[in-house]
């Protein structure tokens, strides 16, 4: 019988059997049958330390020895305030609230639910309706769906089900540009502001970094432009940095590069290195400030079960212990630089006619085609190099581990770019 396992965005008529995955070690892992694969992906780009990371291991082992799991409602335990009060000091300056949650998703769920509860309690329940971007993704949840790119964010077809949020077009300026060259995706935010702004309570963005919806990048300009237009319409900035945050882009967040502090903060995927499920959403005092008053409409209504759960809370401190103490930030600038040498300066395959773009930010790179039949096979064909790659429509990238070395990167975007400029069968 085949497995009863469903697997997440398999089309079951044409999915070929998953591969079974029995251990890993560093960047990669390993297949039952003894294939050994190097993870360009780190598994969705949370296992940021790579596999069996022995640290990791022991944390979550010394955990569950004392304390696996009791509910925060009305308790408290050391591993969840230890977490908070790192993520405090680590995060943009002002970010002092941390409200945890289980997945990314929620994590930005309890983002939306916040703003709006927000300006309701200033008595403007009128905001409660999002600004987002085109190529945007945020989750996978119907409240999350509600705000990913209408046509790209493999959602369409549930737009019967979903509230109604207002759109701007996605930025187009590069990292690079100067101020001057993001004032046309400024003045497209504006644009919808100035029509929209009563009704907008937020606005949502994965700064620098669009991931799922194409790996479009930006400008810490328009982080900057971002946070005065939204002082300007009394709308809360959010900054999704479920995908950008812990040195995705660089910098340990996103916001870092423009030195911008976003009023709520959603964090999960590499907070706990990938080891368990776990977010975070962090505010500013202004925003917890405004759930502090009398009346029972005050209380956040949010707790979902597992928030604050102390071995993910016990492995992510050791993440982030290890973060910093083994110099990650060290590390994904000499995975930045490989990446620059072999895939964004290299000639040939910035000017193979398959090729629309090549983008590199931190410890990300990506080759963009014209067309997503130039990437069919190329995942075999890299497998057939020892590499796991995972292309998605129109683009073939890599976000690796960030102990991945300097050879094992350089296996990785040789299989990238051989795929289009050698070797192709
Ligand atoms: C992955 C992702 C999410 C959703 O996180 P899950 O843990 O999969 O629910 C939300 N936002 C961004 C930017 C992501 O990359």
């Amino acid at each position: 019988m085949p497995s009863p396992v469903w697997h997440p965005y398999a089309h079951l008529k044409t999915q070929s059997p998953a591969p079974k995955v029995v251990g890993g070690e560093g960047p990669r892992f390993t297949l039952e049958g003894g294939e050994s694969l190097l993870d360009a992906t780190c598994s969705w780009w949370c296992m940021i330390h790579g596999y069996r990371h022995p640290r990791l291991v022991e944390a979550i082992q010394r955990q569950a020895d004392e304390l696996c799991h009791v509910m925060l409602g009305g308790l408290t335990h050391d591993p969840a305030d230890r977490l908070a009060r790192e993520l405090v000091r680590i995060t943009p300056e002002g970010l002092n609230h941390v409200f945890f949650s289980d997945s990314g998703s929620v994590g930005m769920e309890v983002a939306m639910k916040m703003a709006v509860q927000y300006h309701y309690l200033r008595g403007k329940p009128a905001k409660h309706r999002m600004l987002t971007l085109m190529k945007a993704y945020h989750g996978d949840t119907a409240g999350c769906m509600a705000v990913c790119d209408p046509e790209e964010g493999m959602h369409s077809l549930f737009s019967g089900f979903l509230p109604q949020h207002h759109f701007a077009p996605a930025p187009t300026a590069a990292f690079e540009a100067s101020e001057e060259e993001v004032q046309a995706d400024l003045e497209a935010l504006r644009h919808v502001l100035e029509a929209h702004h009563e009704e907008i309570g937020a606005l949502l963005m994965e700064p620098l970094l669009q991931a799922a919806g194409g790996l479009n990048m930006t400008s810490p300009h328009y982080l900057r432009g971002a946070r005065a237009l939204c002082e300007e319409f009394d709308v809360l900035l959010v900054f999704d940095e479920v995908a950008t945050g812990f040195g995705r882009t660089g910098r340990l967040f996103a916001a870092d590069h423009a030195d911008v502090t976003p009023d709520i903060m959603v964090l999960s995927k590499g907070l706990t290195g990938g080891y368990l499920g776990h977010a975070a959403t962090l505010a500013t005092d202004r925003v917890h400030d405004a759930f502090i008053g009398d009346s029972e409409l005050h209380a956040f209504m949010h707790g979902p079960t597992f928030m604050g759960n102390p071995l993910a809370c016990r492995v992510a401190l050791e993440s982030l212990a290890v973060f910093e103490e083994d110099d990650y930030l060290g590390r994904i600038q000499t995975l930045n630089g490989v990446l620059c040498e072999e895939l964004r300066d290299d000639a040939a395959l910035r000017d193979h006619p398959e090729v629309a773009d090549v983008r590199v930010l931190g410890a990300t790179a990506v080759i963009e085609v014209h067309d997503a039949a130039s990437l069919e096979g190329a995942a075999a064909f890299a497998r057939q190099r020892g590499v796991w790659l995972r292309p998605f429509g129109r683009w073939l990238y890599t976000m690796p581990a960030y102990i991945t070395g300097e050879d094992d990167m350089r296996r990785i975007t040789g299989a990238m770019k051989d795929w289009f400029v050698s070797g192709r069968p």
